[in-house]
């Protein structure tokens, strides 16, 4: 069979299994309300967990950062690539997380990627969490380390790990897990790390902005610093509404990834412009705590109804409230019914979370109301009771 061919059947296998993947259209901005494949619809889909994406001070912001700098960048940041708005964020996420230095990376994955596969080589151990994102997985995978996983925000499991590889580890976490909201242990996990001569990372997409002061996210949630938590790396497509990404460090870890890392190296700066932006929605992320406590109130209220009407939640104290439903197919037959009420809640199946634990993923962000929230649950309440 030639190699078109095996794709088409793969492709049908997938139909078959109800795991094929669609992408929607969207014609509007992010939001709580946003237009999808011409459809208005009510939205728990985004990771725009603060409601910036769209904010009019962060679209002026991009907008002069434009006038200022054009658009693209040219070129990479060892090049002519790293403008002066490159590097006042940098300054600034560097201060913000209370670490020497920040380095830019043009998306989460990249960094993820850059990091590892710039820290460890072919003979070390990296041990990471079950349900790690999938670039942290490919980072030590590229790396070609000795990738062990141990299961979820399990301290024993980890420890066990941690004793047979007699130091030189790298310990890799998502601070909030992306796809069940729940938050890793990190106290108990930076303790065990040390103890164990170990060096710990944690990938903070979806804990900045929502957790810990001023949105400095799960490290400082748990009152830990650099010491505990020497490699910090943070989204910006997430609560901070705009693109790219950074890892927060030492001197020595920054200028380690700028010689090493090859996916900051290889590729070119993000627009200058969202560089700028990214420093308007810094200071509304950092200053205007009502936003977190709404979307706390709103994470609060969830829980508590769905308690009371028995849906299936999950133990999780962030914006990220999955239902888990079990089944691919009744999780995307309960997804277009929610749609064709008007909701949107994103169906996630394997391979992006273990067999047989496909569900909804409900995110709550800080532009709904509690009468969104309120709409949803009954509709969720009435759905899962009838299929
Ligand atoms: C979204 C996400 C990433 C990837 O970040 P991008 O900037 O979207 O590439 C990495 N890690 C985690 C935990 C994420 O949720």
């Amino acid at each position: 069979m030639s190699l078109i061919d095996s794709l088409h059947e793969s492709l049908s296998l997938k139909k078959s299994q109800n795991l094929y993947r669609h992408r929607r259209i969207v014609s509007s901005p992010q939001g709580a309300e946003i237009v999808v494949d011409g459809q208005s619809v009510l939205s728990f889909c985004s990771n725009d967990y603060l409601g910036l994406a769209s904010h009019p001070d962060v679209i002026a912001a991009l907008q002069e950062g434009a006038s200022a700098y054009g658009v693209g960048s040219g070129a990479s940041h060892l090049v002519t690539g790293h403008s002066c708005a490159h590097h006042e964020l940098e300054n600034a996420l560097a201060k913000w997380t209370g670490r020497e230095r920040a380095l830019l990376f043009s998306s989460g994955y990249m960094a993820n990627i850059g990091v590892i596969s710039a820290l460890c080589q072919r003979h070390d151990v990296v041990l990471q969490d079950r349900l790690n994102h999938a670039s942290l997985l490919d980072g030590a995978r590229l790396a070609g380390a000795q990738l062990k996983r141990y299961a979820h925000n399990d301290c024993d499991a980890l420890t066990q790990r941690l004793v047979k590889c007699h130091g030189s580890a790298l310990v890799v976490s998502d601070g909030v897990f992306s796809m069940d909201g729940d938050v890793a242990p990190l106290s108990e996990m930076a303790a065990l790390v040390k103890m164990h001569d170990a060096v710990l990372m944690v990938d903070d997409a979806h804990g900045f902005g929502v957790l810990g002061q001023q949105g400095r996210g799960v490290v400082d949630h748990f009152k830990l610093n650099s010491n505990d938590v020497p490699i910090l790396v943070g989204t910006l497509g997430k609560s901070f509404g705009t693109f790219g990404a950074f890892v927060a460090g030492s001197e020595a870890l920054i200028e380690t990834l700028i010689q090493q890392a090859r996916s900051y190296i290889y590729t070119t700066a993000i627009p200058p412009a969202v560089a700028y932006a990214t420093l308007t929605s810094l200071e509304l992320l950092k200053n205007d705590d009502w936003r977190r406590d709404h979307l706390n109130m709103l994470i609060t209220h969830f829980r508590q109804r769905a308690i009371e009407a028995g849906l299936p939640l999950s133990d999780s104290q962030t914006a990220i409230q999955p239902l888990i439903v079990g089944d691919s197919e009744r999780a995307v037959v309960l997804s277009e019914a929610l749609l064709e009420q008007g909701i949107l809640v994103s169906a996630i199946r394997p391979p992006t979370v273990p067999k047989g634990t496909a569900r909804l993923r409900v995110t709550l962000c800080a532009a709904h109301t509690k009468a969104h929230v309120e709409h949803l649950l009954d509709l969720l309440a009435k759905l899962l009771s009838d299929c």
